[in-house]
This record gives structure tokens, sequence and C-alpha cells, in this order.
């Protein structure tokens, strides 16, 4: 039985899609100065916002983009696009990565 790394288990979530549920969890502001995010455009399509735009502002990085946008890329990556920070909860996470505890080996007959 293979057992994955941390890193690993990250690498596989992260091109692994979020569920319709979770996605439609995140926050949506309408832009305008007050949204609090510091792109004026839209990383995935590239197209300006405009005022009263709905915009999707991910929770732990903060960086947004259209509904429309981030939604399609979403539903088959499980980070940023921007920043790459995994969006799914850590406790889905740990519990993927469960700690196994470390073997420990019996050095024998050890001389010198
Ligand atoms: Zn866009
Ligand atoms: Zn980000």
């Amino acid at each position: 039985m293979e057992i994955e790394s941390p890193e690993e288990v990250a690498a596989r979530l992260a091109e692994t899609g979020l569920k319709k549920r979770v996605i439609k969890r995140l926050p949506i502001s309408p832009y305008g100065p007050d949204v609090g995010i510091p792109a004026t455009e839209c990383p995935i399509c590239l197209g300006e916002f405009e005022d009263g735009e709905k915009v999707r502002v991910l929770p732990k990085c903060n960086h947004g983009f259209h509904v429309r946008c981030i939604d399609t890329w979403l539903s088959s990556h499980s980070s940023c696009p921007t920043c790459r920070h995994s969006l799914l909860d850590q406790p889905e996470l740990a519990g993927a990565a469960a700690a196994q505890p470390p073997a420990t080996q019996e050095v024998a007959g050890a001389g010198g």
C-alpha cells in the first residue's frame, strides 16, 4: 500500500475540482472600492472589473475573479489561479494525510 506524502496529496488535490457546494460557499461581492481586492482586472480572462460587477473573492488570499471565470476554473482545480493557495479546507487535507508513526529501526550488531 502506497502512502502519499502531504505534498503529493496537495498536488493531487490541486488537480481536482472543488465540489459545486464548496464553490457556492465562496463569497461574492459587487466590485467597488470596498471589495478589498488588489486587482483591477480578472486574472483569468484579463477583463477589467466594472463597478457593481459580481466578483468572487477567495477568502484565504483575497484574490478576486469574475464569478463565471472562477467557477469554471474551480470545477477542475482546487487552488487559486493567481497564487495557487489551496482552497480546500484544512481538516480535509489533514485527514487525507494522516500522520504516520515513524518507523523505528533497530541497529543490531553495530560495532566499531
Ligand atoms: Zn474573468
Ligand atoms: Zn490567491
